[in-house]
């Protein structure tokens, strides 16, 4: 409608001749330009892909032809089927209500599972396909849509696993790092093989002096080998009991590290501020939370230095911005968990850009790189340990599908 049938609209609607409705229509119109793209969802199917464990893509397709793209991951066993059940709710929605389609689904499950866990993490999968379809029907990359970004690059860690002075092909693999670029990286010091546990079942949490000794020795290993400069996180992966993880967090503190990762389970907030209260060493936590509802209490208890929530399992894009504008409110740092293939970590980007606290994000495919370098039509998107977020519509990198089939799951099926 133009400026003439407006007036036109309006003067049949002072007559009465024209509904308030349409009225309303005649003027929205006439006072812009743009019209908001009219979209329906169509469709939505998965595959699944093994690779840091099973990971889960999901897209959604629209009756415009635009597609979205979207990964979850960890907790996604049986995630193909959770997809399925929440078609219902999908087909026929605006999939540009990205918020809506996603509280919807989340409070339909409140009696199936949806506080946590698989539910959430299938849905992640979902959500993160809307904001690709979004940022493609308004031509626009996500991170704009999530209020702009502040940083041009993301920088990333290279988690390395494990790193043992007495591994003859530890050097060589540490050296690759180097030479790659990254200014930050992880290892790994709980070991369910350690020789030093073998008079101990593997579900005993208290380190023993010589298990203690070891830890410090691969720390110790991993800043001779990197130097003063690198920053090093270190990850116990929440098997340790309370005064094993004060041990550690005291012997660690020499090292001077970017963080302790989980020296005991997130879920006890009580443990974990008492292991950050005894320590200066820096204590992040959080991966195996979901929703800003699992981490409400963290950050009011004042428990992390640090949180880790996995933007492919917590909630989505949407969900991960929300935590980490809380966490900023408690001025704690915002340093996400990443396994995900160049999709969800190239989504996982868009949001480190629109955060004020992001630190570091992680990168745990250095024993994957030529999946990692063929698993998307842009190729490699780290440069020197740096991501730089595009300004394409969407997220911006599109799955090489003959390629990334290389690493379909068994038994399963492929969108
Ligand atoms: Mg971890």
């Amino acid at each position: 409608m133009n400026r003439r049938d407006f007036f036109r609209g309006a003067a049949l609607g002072a007559s009465g001749l024209l509904s308030l409705p349409r009225l309303a229509e005649a003027v929205q119109t006439a006072a812009s330009p743009y019209r908001r793209p009219k979209l329906k969802i169509t469709d939505v199917r998965t595959a699944e892909v093994m690779a840091h464990g099973l990971q889960l893509h999901v897209r959604v397709y629209t009756d415009q032809g635009i597609t979205g793209h979207g990964e979850a991951t960890d907790a996604v066993a049986g995630g193909a089927a959770l997809v399925a059940s929440f078609r219902r709710a999908l087909i026929g929605s605006d999939p540009l209500n990205v918020d809506a389609i996603f509280e919807n689904i989340r409070t339909l499950g409140v009696f199936a599972g949806a506080q946590g866990g698989q539910y959430v993490a299938a849905l992640s999968g979902v959500e993160i396909a809307l904001w690709d379809l979004a940022g493609k029907a308004l031509g626009l990359p996500v991170y704009q849509l999530l209020g702009g970004k502040m940083r041009d690059r993301i920088r990333l860690y290279c988690d390395t696993d494990i790193d043992r002075r007495d591994d003859p092909k530890a050097r060589e693999k540490l050296a690759q790092v180097k030479a790659l670029g990254f200014t930050a990286v992880k290892t790994d010091i709980d070991d369910a093989g350690d020789r030093w546990k073998a008079h101990q079942t593997k579900t005993n949490w208290t380190a023993s002096n010589a298990e203690v000794a070891r830890m410090v020795d691969d720390v110790s290993f991993m800043r001779e080998v990197f130097g003063p400069e690198m920053d090093i996180a270190v990850d116990m992966h929440a098997q340790y009991d309370v005064g094993t993880a004060k041990r550690v967090a005291k012997e660690m503190e020499r090292f001077k590290l970017m963080w302790l990762e989980e020296p005991v389970p997130a879920e006890n907030i009580a443990a974990m501020r008492e292991v950050r209260r005894s320590t200066s060493t820096p204590i992040c936590c959080g991966e195996n939370l979901y929703l800003r509802h699992g981490f409400r209490e963290l950050l009011e208890q004042g428990a992390a230095d640090i949180i880790m929530p996995d933007i492919q399992k917590c909630g989505g894009l949407s969900e991960a911005r929300k935590i980490a504008d809380m966490a900023h409110t408690y001025y704690v740092a915002f340093a996400p968990h990443c396994v995900v293939s160049p999709i969800g970590t190239m989504a996982s980007c868009h949001v480190c850009a629109a955060v004020p606290n992001f630190l570091v994000l992680e990168w745990h495919w250095i024993h994957r790189m030529p999946l990692w370098k063929g698993f998307v039509k842009e190729g490699d998107i780290i440069d020197r340990g740096f991501i730089t977020v595009p300004d394409r519509p969407g997220i911006g990198v599109e799955m090489d599908d003959e390629f990334a089939r290389r690493a379909q799951a068994a038994g399963s099926s492929w969108f």
